[in-house]
């Protein structure tokens, strides 16, 4: 029997390489936006993904070596000129492959520009949890959580935020990551 559970924290493991002080994007940075969390919101797409769910609406954010390295340094000064937004959302790819180079522009907007952080990744929390390290410490710096991976069967255009019935809004415990409310 295929253990998923297994291949998740393996799949989790397989951090994306990029050099100190960058990241790698799959996409320019984005403001204004309403529909990736609450409130009008910044949007940071990543690239690289390890989970290719079947129905994936961004197939071409697969490739760890596909995307471009952008300097951190450059996205907070970009993030910085953005006004009226209430927070950041890290939209995927998958967030949680580059974990360390997340959790420095999520500390910098919250810190520096007052705002809140979401997150959405294809694993759930409590892979995130058991996996532990780096991605464990960036979902510390969240407010909110759209976990678990699109799954095409479960596919309901009626969520808010979601794609699919498996996926849940979780609101987190700022510091600590632990779960505070499920939608
Ligand atoms: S986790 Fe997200 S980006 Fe990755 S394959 Fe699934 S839907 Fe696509």
């Amino acid at each position: 029997m295929v253990d998923w559970h297994k291949i998740s924290l393996d799949k989790i493991a397989k951090e994306l390489e990029v050099p100190d002080g960058y990241i790698k994007v799959s996409a320019p940075l984005e403001h204004d936006n309403i529909v990736n969390g609450d409130g009008l919101r910044a949007v940071l797409w990543t690239q690289g993904c390890p989970n290719h769910c079947l129905g994936c609406q961004n197939p071409e954010t697969w490739d760890y070596d596909g995307g471009s390295l952008r300097k951190i340094d450059d996205i907070k000064k970009e993030l910085a000129s953005f006004r009226g937004q209430a927070g950041l959302t890290f939209c995927g790819g998958e967030p949680f492959v580059q974990p360390k180079a997340c959790k420095e522009i999520a500390d910098f907007v919250r810190k520096e520009l007052g705002w809140n952080v979401w997150s959405f990744s294809g694993f759930t929390h409590e892979i995130i949890t058991e996996h532990g390290g780096n991605a464990l410490d960036f979902l510390k710096s969240l407010d909110a959580l759209i976990d678990g991976p699109f799954i095409l069967s479960q596919r309901d255009l009626s969520l808010r935020f979601r794609g699919s019935k498996n996926q849940r809004l979780l609101r987190l415990e700022y510091g600590t990551g632990k779960i505070l409310t499920i939608e």
